[in-house]
């Protein structure tokens, strides 16, 4: 209530706006599109616009692991687990060519995208990808995000409705 006047929704909507408006980044920054990073959170991009702005380093209070540069072998094992380490629900965005697909470097010590180890929910490309490219990418989660959550709840209804359709269990 505000005032005189009321607001009522449905409580799943409102999760879904709260949700979709208040990421908490994890940057994971080992190159050049880290620079481009600090460019979209800074002043003149202003990511904060998007509810993106609450910049956290440790895995535990994030909810939006941004890996910004070349990955290679011997980092691996370290982005894996701090992926691990953020609780559910999570999202990833991998940003720039180096991230999504070993960029220029074919080479034996780079991974060839970081999605041979963690999942990915949006790739931003580019070589350095633009902070335009990366907000566009996290609007683009946002609409991701909403439609992963419909489909959560669709499932859990269906899940509900067979549970109700079991026939009661007979004891001997
Ligand atoms: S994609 Fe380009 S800008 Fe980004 S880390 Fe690789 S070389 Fe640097």
């Amino acid at each position: 209530m505000t005032g005189q006047s009321w607001v009522t929704t449905q409580f799943d909507a409102l999760e879904d706006w709260s949700q979709r408006h208040s990421f908490w980044p994890f940057p994971f920054g080992t190159a050049c599109c880290a620079i481009e990073f600090m460019s979209t959170v800074s002043s003149h991009y202003d990511l904060a616009r998007f509810g993106s702005e609450v910049v956290r380093f440790s895995p535990r209070q994030s909810d939006l692991l941004i890996v910004a540069g070349t990955i290679n072998d011997k980092m691996g094992p370290v982005l894996k687990k701090i992926y691990d380490q953020m609780a559910d629900p999570k999202w990833v965005v991998s940003m720039g060519a180096c991230a999504c697909s070993g960029g220029f470097y074919r080479s034996y010590h780079v991974m060839q995208g970081i999605d041979e180890i963690i999942p990915v929910d949006v790739y931003v490309p580019g070589c350095p990808p633009t902070p335009e490219g990366l907000m566009y990418g996290i609007l683009q989660l946002k609409e991701k995000v909403i439609r992963d959550r419909e489909v959560q709840r669709k499932r859990q209804r269906e899940e509900k409705a067979r549970a109700g359709n079991q026939p009661a269990a007979v004891s001997a």
